[in-house]
């Protein structure tokens, strides 16, 4: 089943696939997903936390379980405006116990498919801006730690070496596996599942689910074969890849028109 994983698991340094369906796998997989955010008493919560290496995060800025209309899911998000800056604190549920200051936009406007397939655009301030640069750069398999000056980081490392010989242990009783081979999971998972502990290359595609439309059938292979890619290949054509990935639609539910408006706008992710 799956649990939010701690730093330095792997999978917070992996840069994420884009989604390309919205199946009932994924419905399931987000729903546990809140569940585990809420008992964490977050108010996010992206895939690589929970060791899935795909594109989405789950957001309810209430953090209350009671609160169903605030849930937001964000499917492929692409920040495509920041503006001004703010600095404030932050935590990370996969880091619980280390707090920070970190500078980030102020407002930003964010587009991301739903869990309908359809494509979303937000205007973010305060703290839906702050939470949506945080998982979005989690996607990235990038962490709030990394924004910290030599001050701030020398007031964290002594919570981030207590973090890393935990997992180390854990690692070298057998309790979590090698990095390497988490990374080999990570690489050829094929879609998010809820039960990705059992999951293996041998279990193929589910094609009970959402059909795909045969204009994109080849295409369709083409990403398997890059999600099977071998591990070991170095990090920049890995996101090499990824970039290829982004801002793509999810398969299954997006209508016509939005197809359209994202060729359109294609937005590309400001550098901060
Ligand atoms: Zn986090």
């Amino acid at each position: 089943m799956l649990q939010i994983v701690n730093y330095p698991h792997p999978a917070l340094r992996y840069a994420s696939r884009a989604i390309t369906e919205i199946d009932n796998d994924l419905h399931a997989t987000v729903r546990t997903m809140f569940e585990l955010m809420y008992a964490a008493k977050g108010i996010g919560l992206a895939a690589n936390q929970v060791g899935l290496p795909f594109r989405f995060f789950v957001l309810n800025l209430s953090a209350d379980p009671e609160q169903k209309d605030q849930e937001l899911v964000f499917i492929n998000p692409e920040i495509v405006k920041r503006h001004s800056s703010i600095e404030d604190e932050e935590g990370c549920l996969s880091i619980p116990g280390v707090y920070a200051k970190v500078r980030r936009a102020r407002k930003v406007k964010v587009r991301a498919y739903d869990l309908t397939g359809e494509l979303v655009e937000h205007d973010a301030n305060e703290l839906f801006s702050r939470a949506v640069q945080h998982e979005t750069d989690h996607l990235d398999g990038k962490l709030f730690i990394d924004y910290l000056d030599a001050t701030a980081q020398q007031t964290v490392a002594d919570k981030l070496r207590v973090f890393e010989l935990t997992y180390r242990q854990a690692q070298s009783s057998g309790a979590v596996p090698a990095d390497v081979e988490l990374i080999r999971r990570l690489d050829s998972m094929p879609r998010p599942m809820v039960n990705n502990s059992e999951l293996s290359a041998a279990d193929g595609p589910d094609d009970s689910a959402n059909p795909v439309p045969e204009a994109r059938e080849q295409e369709h292979h083409a990403e398997r074969d890059d999600y099977n890619r071998a591990p070991g290949a170095s990090e920049e054509e890995h996101r090499a890849e990824h970039d290829d990935y982004a801002n793509r639609a999810p398969r299954s539910g997006v209508k016509e028109r939005d197809a359209e408006r994202d060729d359109g706008a294609n937005p590309v992710l400001e550098s901060s």
